[in-house]
Protein backbone atom coordinates (compact mmCIF):
# COMPACT_ATOMS: atom_id res chain seq x y z
CA UNK A 1 0.00 0.00 0.00
CA UNK A 2 1.54 3.51 -0.79
CA UNK A 3 1.86 6.07 1.96
CA UNK A 4 2.30 9.69 1.51
CA UNK A 5 2.96 12.53 3.14
CA UNK A 6 -0.60 13.35 3.91
CA UNK A 7 -0.22 9.80 6.12
CA UNK A 8 1.83 11.51 8.57
CA UNK A 9 -0.64 13.77 9.54
CA UNK A 10 -3.55 11.44 9.42
CA UNK A 11 -1.66 9.14 12.28
CA UNK A 12 -1.16 12.08 14.03
CA UNK A 13 -4.52 12.89 13.97
CA UNK A 14 -5.66 9.55 14.71
CA UNK A 15 -3.33 9.63 18.02
CA UNK A 16 -4.61 13.31 18.91
CA UNK A 17 -8.73 12.16 18.58
CA UNK A 18 -7.31 9.36 20.95
CA UNK A 19 -5.87 11.08 24.08
CA UNK A 20 -8.47 14.48 23.85
CA UNK A 21 -5.85 16.26 25.41
CA UNK A 22 -2.26 16.52 25.40
CA UNK A 23 0.95 18.08 26.48
CA UNK A 24 3.09 20.28 23.46
CA UNK A 25 5.58 17.51 24.28
CA UNK A 26 3.59 14.31 23.92
CA UNK A 27 2.30 15.99 20.48
CA UNK A 28 5.45 16.76 19.21
CA UNK A 29 6.47 12.77 20.10
CA UNK A 30 3.69 11.73 18.58
CA UNK A 31 4.55 13.65 15.06
CA UNK A 32 8.08 12.13 15.32
CA UNK A 33 6.01 8.71 15.37
CA UNK A 34 3.78 9.29 12.54
CA UNK A 35 6.82 9.95 10.55
CA UNK A 36 8.91 6.80 11.31
CA UNK A 37 5.59 4.76 11.16
CA UNK A 38 5.48 6.60 7.84
CA UNK A 39 8.57 6.10 6.61
CA UNK A 40 9.14 2.73 7.67
CA UNK A 41 6.41 1.65 5.41
CA UNK A 42 8.19 3.36 2.57
CA UNK A 43 11.57 4.19 3.04
CA UNK A 44 11.73 5.50 -0.67
CA UNK A 45 9.37 8.05 0.36
CA UNK A 46 10.72 11.74 0.66
CA UNK A 47 8.81 13.36 3.77
CA UNK A 48 9.77 17.07 3.81
CA UNK A 49 10.99 18.66 6.88
CA UNK A 50 8.92 20.61 8.44
CA UNK A 51 8.98 22.66 11.80
CA UNK A 52 6.60 21.88 14.22
CA UNK A 53 4.64 25.08 13.79
CA UNK A 54 4.49 24.94 10.39
CA UNK A 55 3.15 21.01 10.66
CA UNK A 56 0.49 22.41 12.70
CA UNK A 57 -0.75 24.95 10.22
CA UNK A 58 -0.75 22.18 8.16
CA UNK A 59 -2.45 20.11 9.73
CA UNK A 60 -5.12 23.14 10.90
CA UNK A 61 -5.34 23.97 7.21
CA UNK A 62 -6.73 19.96 6.69
CA UNK A 63 -9.34 20.69 10.11
CA UNK A 64 -10.20 23.93 9.02
CA UNK A 65 -12.62 22.59 5.80
CA UNK A 66 -14.22 20.90 9.39
CA UNK A 67 -14.68 23.74 11.45
CA UNK A 68 -12.17 21.76 13.78
CA UNK A 69 -8.77 23.10 15.10
CA UNK A 70 -5.65 21.49 16.58
CA UNK A 71 -5.47 24.30 18.94
CA UNK A 72 -3.45 25.19 22.29
CA UNK A 73 -3.32 26.88 25.67
CA UNK A 74 -1.28 26.77 28.59
CA UNK A 75 -2.97 24.98 31.02
CA UNK A 76 -4.21 27.57 34.30
CA UNK A 77 -2.32 25.56 37.11
CA UNK A 78 0.82 24.29 35.94
CA UNK A 79 1.83 26.58 32.93
CA UNK A 80 1.98 23.78 30.66
CA UNK A 81 1.24 24.02 27.27
CA UNK A 82 -1.96 21.78 25.91
CA UNK A 83 -2.89 20.64 22.59
CA UNK A 84 -6.35 19.57 21.58
CA UNK A 85 -8.69 19.09 18.56
CA UNK A 86 -11.40 21.83 19.45
CA UNK A 87 -14.41 22.57 17.51
CA UNK A 88 -14.17 26.16 16.46
CA UNK A 89 -18.03 26.79 15.95
CA UNK A 90 -20.31 24.60 17.50
CA UNK A 91 -21.21 25.54 20.92
CA UNK A 92 -22.73 22.21 22.50
CA UNK A 93 -20.95 19.96 24.34
CA UNK A 94 -21.53 17.42 21.28
CA UNK A 95 -18.11 16.05 21.53
CA UNK A 96 -18.83 14.62 24.80
CA UNK A 97 -21.92 12.25 23.66
CA UNK A 98 -19.95 9.30 22.86
CA UNK A 99 -18.35 8.88 25.73
CA UNK A 100 -21.60 9.77 28.18
CA UNK A 101 -25.50 9.21 28.30
CA UNK A 102 -27.64 12.38 27.50
CA UNK A 103 -28.53 12.66 31.29
CA UNK A 104 -24.67 12.07 32.33
CA UNK A 105 -23.84 15.59 30.40
CA UNK A 106 -26.99 17.28 31.34
CA UNK A 107 -25.02 16.61 35.46
CA UNK A 108 -22.11 17.67 33.75
CA UNK A 109 -23.56 21.01 32.20
CA UNK A 110 -25.37 21.91 35.57
CA UNK A 111 -21.60 21.52 36.92
CA UNK A 112 -20.03 23.58 34.85
CA UNK A 113 -23.14 26.12 35.37
CA UNK A 114 -22.40 26.32 38.92
CA UNK A 115 -18.45 26.59 38.47
CA UNK A 116 -19.27 29.62 35.80
CA UNK A 117 -21.54 31.64 38.31
CA UNK A 118 -19.45 30.33 40.93
CA UNK A 119 -19.10 33.64 43.72
CA UNK A 120 -16.39 35.90 43.75
CA UNK A 121 -14.64 34.69 40.60
CA UNK A 122 -13.77 31.81 42.42
CA UNK A 123 -15.27 29.55 39.17
CA UNK A 124 -15.39 26.18 41.70
CA UNK A 125 -17.59 24.58 43.36
CA UNK A 126 -17.73 22.13 45.92
CA UNK A 127 -17.75 18.33 45.83
CA UNK A 128 -21.22 18.74 47.91
CA UNK A 129 -22.90 20.99 45.86
CA UNK A 130 -21.56 19.41 42.81
CA UNK A 131 -23.44 16.34 44.23
CA UNK A 132 -26.18 18.06 45.05
CA UNK A 133 -27.18 19.53 41.79
CA UNK A 134 -28.45 15.78 40.48
CA UNK A 135 -31.41 16.00 42.26
CA UNK A 136 -31.67 19.71 40.80
CA UNK A 137 -31.44 18.02 36.93
CA UNK A 138 -34.59 19.15 34.67
CA UNK A 139 -36.02 16.75 33.97
CA UNK A 140 -35.54 14.83 37.02
CA UNK A 141 -33.29 12.17 36.39
CA UNK A 142 -33.26 8.46 38.55
CA UNK A 143 -29.09 8.93 38.57
CA UNK A 144 -28.00 8.05 42.23
CA UNK A 145 -25.37 10.39 44.54
CA UNK A 146 -24.04 7.20 44.09
CA UNK A 147 -23.49 7.55 40.44
CA UNK A 148 -23.34 11.18 40.52
CA UNK A 149 -19.80 10.56 42.47
CA UNK A 150 -18.93 7.91 39.29
CA UNK A 151 -19.73 10.57 36.42
CA UNK A 152 -17.75 13.44 38.36
CA UNK A 153 -14.48 11.07 38.65
CA UNK A 154 -14.73 9.97 35.14
CA UNK A 155 -15.08 13.56 34.19
CA UNK A 156 -12.11 14.61 36.14
CA UNK A 157 -10.01 11.51 34.73
CA UNK A 158 -11.32 12.21 31.14
CA UNK A 159 -9.39 15.95 31.77
CA UNK A 160 -12.73 17.70 31.80
CA UNK A 161 -12.73 18.73 35.16
CA UNK A 162 -10.32 19.80 37.54
CA UNK A 163 -10.77 18.40 41.16
CA UNK A 164 -8.61 19.85 44.12
CA UNK A 165 -6.66 18.85 47.17
CA UNK A 166 -9.74 21.14 48.85
CA UNK A 167 -12.02 18.93 46.72
CA UNK A 168 -12.78 22.05 44.65
CA UNK A 169 -13.86 21.10 40.65
CA UNK A 170 -13.17 23.35 38.21
CA UNK A 171 -12.97 23.61 34.69
CA UNK A 172 -9.91 22.39 33.38
CA UNK A 173 -7.42 23.08 29.85
CA UNK A 174 -9.42 20.50 28.03
CA UNK A 175 -12.98 22.42 28.63
CA UNK A 176 -11.61 25.85 27.77
CA UNK A 177 -9.81 24.35 24.79
CA UNK A 178 -12.74 22.01 23.73
CA UNK A 179 -15.57 23.94 24.91
CA UNK A 180 -14.42 27.52 24.68
CA UNK A 181 -17.56 28.09 21.96
CA UNK A 182 -20.40 26.69 24.70
CA UNK A 183 -18.67 28.89 27.32
CA UNK A 184 -18.43 32.10 25.55
CA UNK A 185 -22.52 31.89 24.59
CA UNK A 186 -24.12 30.13 27.10
CA UNK A 187 -22.30 32.45 29.90
CA UNK A 188 -20.95 35.72 27.67
CA UNK A 189 -21.24 38.17 31.33
CA UNK A 190 -18.99 35.54 33.17
CA UNK A 191 -16.09 35.02 31.00
CA UNK A 192 -12.85 36.48 31.80
CA UNK A 193 -10.35 37.46 29.30
CA UNK A 194 -6.48 37.57 30.56
CA UNK A 195 -4.97 40.82 29.47
CA UNK A 196 -2.00 39.32 28.46
CA UNK A 197 -2.67 36.35 26.07
CA UNK A 198 -6.57 37.11 25.98
CA UNK A 199 -7.55 33.56 26.33
CA UNK A 200 -10.64 32.77 28.59
CA UNK A 201 -9.63 32.67 32.41
CA UNK A 202 -10.77 30.71 35.53
CA UNK A 203 -7.57 30.95 37.21
CA UNK A 204 -4.98 33.45 37.89
CA UNK A 205 -4.77 36.53 39.79
CA UNK A 206 -6.95 40.11 39.75
CA UNK A 207 -5.21 43.77 39.90
CA UNK A 208 -5.77 44.37 43.70
CA UNK A 209 -8.00 47.82 42.63
CA UNK A 210 -11.50 47.89 43.31
CA UNK A 211 -12.79 48.66 39.95
CA UNK A 212 -9.79 47.49 38.00
CA UNK A 213 -10.78 44.70 35.45
CA UNK A 214 -7.05 43.54 34.81
CA UNK A 215 -7.15 39.78 35.44
CA UNK A 216 -3.90 37.90 34.04
CA UNK A 217 -3.05 34.09 34.19
CA UNK A 218 -0.33 33.12 36.72
CA UNK A 219 2.10 32.06 34.52
CA UNK A 220 1.14 35.60 32.03
CA UNK A 221 1.29 37.39 36.11
CA UNK A 222 5.11 36.39 36.31
CA UNK A 223 6.21 36.89 32.61
CA UNK A 224 4.43 40.40 32.82
CA UNK A 225 5.70 41.15 36.73
CA UNK A 226 9.65 40.18 35.47
CA UNK A 227 8.75 43.86 33.47
CA UNK A 228 6.83 45.81 35.54
CA UNK A 229 5.22 46.19 38.77
CA UNK A 230 2.63 48.23 38.07
CA UNK A 231 -0.91 47.61 36.90
CA UNK A 232 -1.28 47.16 32.94
CA UNK A 233 -4.46 49.55 33.13
CA UNK A 234 -4.74 51.43 36.65
CA UNK A 235 -0.93 51.98 37.15
CA UNK A 236 -1.11 50.76 40.67
CA UNK A 237 2.08 48.89 42.32
CA UNK A 238 1.69 45.56 42.56
CA UNK A 239 3.25 42.93 45.06
CA UNK A 240 5.70 41.04 43.38
CA UNK A 241 4.29 37.55 44.17
CA UNK A 242 0.66 36.30 42.84
CA UNK A 243 0.03 35.33 46.54
CA UNK A 244 -0.60 38.94 47.65
CA UNK A 245 -2.83 39.62 44.74
CA UNK A 246 -6.03 39.38 44.51
CA UNK A 247 -7.21 35.66 43.60
CA UNK A 248 -9.37 34.59 40.69
CA UNK A 249 -10.22 30.82 41.23
CA UNK A 250 -10.86 28.77 44.51
CA UNK A 251 -8.59 30.84 46.51
CA UNK A 252 -11.08 33.57 46.08
CA UNK A 253 -13.35 31.45 48.48
CA UNK A 254 -12.95 30.44 51.39
CA UNK A 255 -14.90 27.04 52.49
CA UNK A 256 -18.07 27.54 53.41
CA UNK A 257 -18.42 30.97 51.17
CA UNK A 258 -19.62 29.47 48.57
CA UNK A 259 -23.52 30.64 49.19
CA UNK A 260 -26.64 29.27 47.31
CA UNK A 261 -26.62 27.61 43.98
CA UNK A 262 -26.80 29.77 41.67
CA UNK A 263 -29.56 29.56 38.33
CA UNK A 264 -28.53 31.98 34.88
CA UNK A 265 -32.18 32.29 34.13
CA UNK A 266 -35.43 32.17 35.95
CA UNK A 267 -36.62 28.63 36.55
CA UNK A 268 -40.06 28.92 34.94
CA UNK A 269 -42.94 26.46 36.78
CA UNK A 270 -41.59 26.57 40.21
CA UNK A 271 -42.09 27.66 43.24
CA UNK A 272 -38.29 28.97 43.29
CA UNK A 273 -38.42 32.33 44.46
CA UNK A 274 -35.97 34.89 42.95
CA UNK A 275 -34.32 37.33 45.61
CA UNK A 276 -34.19 40.51 43.33
CA UNK A 277 -32.76 42.79 45.91
CA UNK A 278 -35.73 45.62 44.68
CA UNK A 279 -33.66 47.66 42.18
CA UNK A 280 -33.14 45.49 39.31
CA UNK A 281 -35.40 45.94 36.75
CA UNK A 282 -33.67 44.63 33.79
CA UNK A 283 -35.62 42.48 31.58
CA UNK A 284 -32.89 39.48 32.45
CA UNK A 285 -32.36 39.76 36.21
CA UNK A 286 -30.31 36.05 36.24
CA UNK A 287 -28.16 37.19 33.94
CA UNK A 288 -25.43 38.86 35.73
CA UNK A 289 -22.90 41.57 34.55
CA UNK A 290 -19.48 41.74 35.54
CA UNK A 291 -18.27 45.57 35.21
CA UNK A 292 -16.29 44.92 38.00
CA UNK A 293 -16.24 43.21 41.36
CA UNK A 294 -18.40 45.25 43.60
CA UNK A 295 -21.03 45.32 40.94
CA UNK A 296 -20.62 41.26 40.58
CA UNK A 297 -21.02 40.88 44.24
CA UNK A 298 -24.19 42.74 44.33
CA UNK A 299 -25.58 40.95 41.38
CA UNK A 300 -24.70 37.28 43.48
CA UNK A 301 -27.50 38.64 45.80
CA UNK A 302 -29.56 39.29 42.96
CA UNK A 303 -29.34 35.20 41.83
CA UNK A 304 -29.57 33.41 44.84
CA UNK A 305 -32.66 31.24 44.52
CA UNK A 306 -33.81 28.95 47.21
CA UNK A 307 -33.93 25.78 45.78
CA UNK A 308 -35.27 23.54 49.17
CA UNK A 309 -38.30 22.69 47.12
CA UNK A 310 -36.09 20.43 45.04
CA UNK A 311 -34.40 18.75 48.04
CA UNK A 312 -36.47 16.01 48.74
CA UNK A 313 -33.63 13.34 48.31
CA UNK A 314 -33.44 11.82 51.26
CA UNK A 315 -29.90 10.93 50.95
CA UNK A 316 -28.79 15.15 50.71
CA UNK A 317 -26.08 14.69 53.14
CA UNK A 318 -26.71 18.33 54.45
CA UNK A 319 -28.96 21.11 53.76
CA UNK A 320 -26.90 24.10 52.48
CA UNK A 321 -27.65 27.36 53.80
CA UNK A 322 -25.56 30.63 53.69
CA UNK A 323 -22.31 30.73 55.49
CA UNK A 324 -22.37 26.74 56.32
CA UNK A 325 -19.19 24.73 55.86
CA UNK A 326 -19.28 22.00 53.50
CA UNK A 327 -16.29 20.64 53.13
ZN1 LIG B 1 -2.87 34.66 30.08
ZN1 LIG C 1 -5.29 47.69 37.97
Amino acid sequence: MPVNQKDVQRLFLQAVFSRGVLSGKLAQTLWEKAKETVQAVDEELDIAESDWDTFVTEVNDSLNALDLEFRHVQDETTGRIMYAIANRKDDTIAQMAGDYAPVEISFFKAVVEQIMLAPRESYSISSLAALREVSALKPKSNMSKTQAEVVLSSFVAKGWLLKSKRGRYSLSARALLELSPYLKSTYPEEILECVICYEMMTKGVACPSPNCKVRMHFHCFTKYSARSRQCTTCKKDWPPNPESMTAVGEAALRDGEDGKRRVRRPVEDSDEEEDTGGDNDDDEPSQPSQPDRKSKSHQEANMDVDEDDDEEDSDTPVKRTRGSRKN
